[in-house]
């Protein structure tokens, strides 16, 4: 039997939106128990005796939270109507169906994604952004969702093995299919999703440490050197951080800047690495485990030092 769990016995405050927005927990008082009120939708989440982050960071902005909210404005909507007070607005909402209004404001998110990680990719090739649009640069540790620094997001693991994304992003993407972000396509080049450090440690909730694909090479060099050495990158993580060369060019990355960079880095060359990605059963002398990297000089070029050695 597990240890009885201490109970959490003042109000818990959960900021989103960069602080912009902080949702108190109040405290049942005969039951102990913590619920915070969704500023999206109005719905109650029970989090708990513990005050658990988890269910409101799962709920807020995915999909039952847009359909409660689209249901309440619709509601609200009609009532205008009825009572001789509604706009145009108005008209056009009691007329949508849920279906086609997230399927909108989905395509704005998610293109959304893909414009910004566009940005972050010529900043971390060090490259012109023909269409800088961002009254802030890029961040050097960037959110993916949104291209700047301070988001919280989490990529969760569940029991069946099923990824799933939590994020205090305003512009979190909470509908992403994993699977199909993480992947290239002609329509939605960018493959910036968020992936598991296996480095770091393990975190209190039980996950391990998320940072964004993008993101990966200047995490670990940043939080994972030893010295003025890189970590050797685990075998896996490599291939989920590997961004092709077909991927970089339709984000807008000239092809000779995307192979000075891997020469740089020691990056091998991306048909090449696609056979090595292909496992132990096609070639074993030439996969190892782990990626040995180098780093000699800390500072200046800590940013790009990554190698990559084979057996
Ligand atoms: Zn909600
Ligand atoms: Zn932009
Ligand atoms: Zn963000
Ligand atoms: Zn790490």
């Amino acid at each position: 039997m597990p240890p009885p769990v201490d109970p959490v016995t003042s109000p818990v405050t959960f900021p989103f939106e960069n602080g912009a927005i902080r949702l108190i927990t109040v405290i049942d008082p005969v039951s102990g128990r913590h619920s915070v009120v969704c500023d999206l939708c109005d719905q109650s989440i029970s989090l708990g005796i513990r005050a658990a982050s988890k269910p409101l960071f799962n709920h807020r902005g995915a999909d039952p939270c847009q359909r409660t909210a689209f249901k309440r404005d619709k509601k609200a909507s009609k009532e205008r109507i009825l009572a001789g007070t509604g706009s145009p607005e108005d008209e056009k909402l009691v007329n949508t169906s849920f279906k086609s209004y997230s399927t909108v404001s989905l395509l704005v998110l998610n293109k959304m994604c893909n414009h910004v990680g566009a940005h972050i990719l010529h900043s971390l090739r060090s490259t012109n952004d023909p269409k800088p649009c961002s009254k802030q640069a890029v961040g050097e540790n960037p959110c993916g969702f949104c291209g700047l620094e301070g988001c919280l997001t989490q990529l969760q693991e569940k029991k069946k093995g099923s990824l799933s994304v939590a994020s205090n992003c305003p512009y979190h993407y909470a509908a992403m299919n994993y699977k199909a972000a993480a992947k290239f396509s002609k329509a939605v080049p960018c493959s910036n999703v968020p992936v598991h450090c296996p480095l770091c440690s393990t975190s209190v909730s039980g996950q391990p440490q998320t940072i964004w694909k993008y993101n990966a090479m200047y995490h670990l060099i940043h939080e994972h050197s030893i010295g003025d050495t890189s970590p050797p990158i685990p075998g896996q993580l490599l291939v989920q951080i590997f961004i092709t060369k077909e991927e970089e060019r339709a984000l807008g990355i000239q092809e000779q800047v995307t192979a000075s960079w891997r020469r740089q880095n020691n990056i091998p060359d991306s048909d090449g690495f696609e056979v090595y990605l292909q496992g132990p059963q096609v070639d074993k002398r030439t996969r190892s485990d782990t990626v040995s990297t180098v780093n000699s000089d800390k500072h200046d070029s800590k940013r790009n030092k990554l190698g990559y050695i084979q057996e």
